[in-house]
């Protein structure tokens, strides 16, 4: 089958197309046979070295959807045929990928493979951005930095319905008014304005309740201080750069701060909590009230284009691999 592997850590050009088996199916697993993969941020840690993969070659992704192909011994939840996705598979960037079977959600009819895929990842960590690591309630003021992004637009959303005012950040006319099409109160040019100024000018010096930062490097200090009192500042990600080791003691000089740094693996660690969160958010595109920008799809064998446009900050919303 085809993949898409890596022999060594490095840009976009390490990604290469491969000819490889298609993976064995041990007891407890499933293989899948992928309809769509999804591009997410993660992919390019483990492309760049930031997170260290197990072994060379290394096959990239986790996220997908398509058609049960084969099970392993003592799996009785899904069956041959079955419509799934995932957000925790190995190798997702190829024609063909096994995953252990209490890690596969059904697809309901009505969402198409590529929206699932679209999803699972994405989708499950807004979900627990707001229901979970921070559980934001009606009339709270949270910052999404890189709103127009994947996570960022489904995040916004989510925010939106419960009640929260959004602000979010974004680095062009574009962005914001994709951000403001989700829902976003207000949008902040991050690359042109002072943000935390921004943040304190729109709350009247209030500040946020929480600040959801992705952004990492370039965004994390300020993001301290666009906080009130006993805020949260919930670091997700690393897009421009991976956080430095910080002095706890700056939680207390801007306010008794809460800080977390979480990832999906722990919000989906049980089959219960994997299927409310993915049940959750497929009704939600089912009955409109999310809706989905899948504005990039590539053939598998473009992946190093994909991530060179994702890391040069060129895309908004979801990106597909399509095999
Ligand atoms: P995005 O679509 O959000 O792409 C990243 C965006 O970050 C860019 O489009 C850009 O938006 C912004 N950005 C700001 N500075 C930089 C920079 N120096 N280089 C590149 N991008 C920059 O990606 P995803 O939706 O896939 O992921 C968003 C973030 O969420 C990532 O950091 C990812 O690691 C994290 N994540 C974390 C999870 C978790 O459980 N912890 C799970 C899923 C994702 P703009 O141009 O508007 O600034």
């Amino acid at each position: 089958m085809k993949a898409i592997a890596i022999e060594r850590n490095g840009g976009p050009d390490v990604l290469s197309l491969h000819d490889i088996p298609v993976p064995e199916v041990r007891p407890g697993e499933a293989l899948v046979k992928i309809e769509a993969s999804g591009i997410n941020y993660i992919d390019t840690y483990f492309r760049s070295g930031l997170y260290k993969v197990p072994q060379f070659p290394f096959v990239l992704g986790r996220e997908a959807a398509g058609t049960v192909e084969s099970v392993g011994a003592g799996v009785e939840s899904i069956a041959v045929g079955d419509r799934v996705a995932s957000a925790s598979f190995a190798g997702a960037y190829a024609e063909y990928a096994s995953v252990p079977a209490d890690q596969l959600v059904p697809i309901p009819d009505g969402v198409s493979s590529r929206d699932a895929a679209a999803l699972m990842l994405q989708g499950m960590t807004a979900h627990y951005l707001i229901d979970g690591s921070y559980d934001l309630k009606k009339g709270d003021v949270a910052l999404v930095h890189a709103g127009a992004g994947g996570v960022g637009l489904l995040l916004t959303q989510l925010a939106k319905a419960r009640g929260a005012t959004v602000i979010t950040t974004i680095s062009t006319p574009e962005k914001a008014a994709l951000s403001k099409k989700a829902g976003a109160d207000h949008t902040i040019d991050y690359t042109k304005l002072d943000f935390q100024a921004e943040v304190r000018r729109i709350t009247d010096g209030a500040g946020v309740h929480v600040v959801y930062d992705s952004v990492g490097k370039t965004t994390w200090e300020k993001s301290l201080k666009c906080l009130r009192r006993r805020g949260s500042f919930v670091l997700f990600g690393a897009s421009s750069g991976a956080v430095p080791p910080f002095d706890l003691q700056l939680l207390a000089q801007n306010g008794s701060l809460f800080a977390s740094r979480p990832t999906l693996v722990d919000f989906i660690a049980t089959p219960d909590e994997l299927r409310r969160r993915s049940s959750e958010i497929f009704a939600a595109v089912l009955d409109g009230s999310l809706s989905l920008r899948v504005e990039h799809t590539y053939p598998l064998a473009d992946a190093a284009r994909a991530h060179t446009e994702l890391e040069a900050r060129a895309t908004t919303g979801k990106l597909l691999l399509l095999p």
